[in-house]
């Protein structure tokens, strides 16, 4: 898997206001907004602020302090969205095998509606 990070992917460009974003939440280390391309009712991304590829690249890389807020981040997100109680799932698409089209790691959040079985 190339862990090479691509400064011209699209977050980055939304990190340096390059391109605009429906902003929901932030904090230090960690960007919330609206997929442009809702899958579901809730389709939020969460992204952190420096340059990961991926889960992988980020797990590895990253202050434990990044980690706990970017996480953190997630939850505040569900807990806005409020579906915590009715439910939710969490994405994120890794590399070639998953499908990964923009190269800055990311999870999603989805919800608002039954969405089925995980794998079709
Ligand atoms: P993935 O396949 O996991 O890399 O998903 C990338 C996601 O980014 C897709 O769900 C896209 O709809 C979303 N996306 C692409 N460009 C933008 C953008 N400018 N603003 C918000 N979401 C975007």
């Amino acid at each position: 898997m190339k862990n090479l990070y691509d400064e011209n992917n699209i977050f980055a460009k939304i990190l340096r206001s390059e391109i605009p974003c429906n902003k929901i939440l932030e904090n230090d280390f960690a960007l919330a907004f609206s997929d442009i391309n809702p899958q579901a009712p809730t389709h939020i991304l969460v992204i952190p602020k420096n340059s990961y590829v991926s889960f992988y690249d980020f797990t590895k890389k990253a202050e434990i302090k990044e980690v706990e807020l970017f996480w953190n981040l997630v939850n505040d997100v569900i807990e806005k969205e409020n579906v915590h109680e009715t439910g939710f799932r969490l994405i994120t698409n890794s590399g070639n095998h998953g499908n990964q089209d923009v190269p800055h790691f990311h999870v999603h959040i989805l919800g608002g509606k039954n969405l089925g079985r995980m794998v079709n």
